[in-house]
């Protein structure tokens, strides 16, 4: 098969920043993408129903008119968040979902949970009005191996949430390792996970290759080539509790390229792109409408969207360009380093 024609997909999971780079990537995701989940994690984090409101006019701002794009709002839950302000917020429509961080998780995690039992009500709460939880699933405890704290994160953490309110509609988010996909798939049915397309595409080897490669760094990290066998396994094989986050979260290159880079990959513009070759090199393209459009929209117990996307299979594999032209820094785009000939129509 080379073309094929698909439901217009979502980004269950987007970092669009703010100011000049928000206005950058924006369009590079209502290109290709109907609704996004919206990240919290700015600085100051968006805490309250008035926050969410004002980031979401920012970004309603950089979408291109020629673009129809939801953008779904999310709050930052902490210690201090208001039941009761959560409910008016969500009952109200402003803001879709909550986000949990543990604290010091990743970019912008400062202000994360640090006790889960403090915060136990709040999700009593969502799971009664049927607000979804976001889950970045890592312990954060410092003298656990860096490639451990997602598995040891749903032993200890994840397994108490899902048991103690099994009502609860859970999302756990960017996952990275078999462990994940294994507890997802045999956990309650209010449970699904989000997977990047860089998670899919490469192995922990990517971050070394010839020396430290700071674009391939990101939190969850890449793992071993079983967890992502595993990964690919059940994105492409279209099951019902799998679904596209791209976690594309742009950092200038300066700041990747550092004593100390920052974590995080973007990929916006070739997303769609890379995941067409990742399931048409497994021979299952016919599930990646599945993967991209369906399974996250019946998760959240909203409709696929009505618009469709087309995308093409070219005799030579596409350019995909180092960075950003035409803007006061430079972002570099995710290259998976192997070739990728889809290229969505325009
Ligand atoms: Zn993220």
């Amino acid at each position: 098969m080379d073309k094929i024609e698909i439901i217009k997909p979502d980004d269950w999971h987007v970092h669009f920043r703010d100011d000049e780079i928000l206005k950058a990537v924006v369009p590079e995701t209502s290109r290709h993408f109907a609704r996004s989940m919206v990240m919290p994690n700015l600085v100051p984090p968006i805490l309250n129903a008035r926050q969410a409101i004002e980031y979401k006019k920012r970004i309603e701002k950089a979408i291109p008119t020629t673009d129809s794009f939801e953008p779904l709002m999310t709050i930052y839950l902490t210690e201090e968040t208001n039941s009761d302000e959560l409910k008016s917020a969500y009952k109200n429509g402003v803001v879709f979902a909550v986000k949990l961080y543990p604290a010091g998780a990743t970019t912008n995690s400062d202000s994360g949970v640090k006790d889960i039992t403090k915060i136990m009500h709040v999700l009593e709460t969502m799971a009664e009005i049927g607000m979804p939880l976001l889950i970045h699933g890592e312990v954060t405890d410092s003298n656990i191996d860096i490639f451990d704290r997602e598995k040891i994160f749903i032993d200890k953490t994840l397994d108490f949430i899902c048991r103690e309110i099994p009502n609860l509609k859970i999302t756990l988010e960017h996952i990275t390792t078999k462990e994940a996909t294994l507890y997802v798939n045999e956990g309650n049915k209010n449970l699904a996970a989000s997977i990047t397309p860089h998670h899919l595409a490469l192995n922990r080897n990517a971050i070394f290759v010839g020396g430290i490669r700071p674009h391939y760094y990101c939190l969850p990290i890449l793992k071993r080539e079983e967890h992502r066998k595993a990964l690919v396994k059940v994105a492409t094989e279209g099951s019902k509790k799998f679904f596209l986050g791209t976690d594309s979260a742009p950092h200038t290159i300066s700041s990747k390229e550092s004593d100390c880079g920052c974590a995080g990959i973007f990929n916006s513009t070739y997303s769609m792109s890379i995941l067409a070759q990742i399931f048409d090199n497994q021979a299952l393209i016919k599930n990646l409408e599945k993967f991209v459009s369906i399974n996250g929209a019946n998760h959240y117990n909203l409709e696929p969207n009505k618009k469709k996307i087309k995308l093409f299979k070219l005799k030579k594999p596409i350019n995909i360009l180092k960075d950003f032209k035409n803007f006061n820094f430079n972002i570099k785009h995710f290259d998976p380093c192997f070739p990728v000939f889809w290229k969505v129509e325009k």
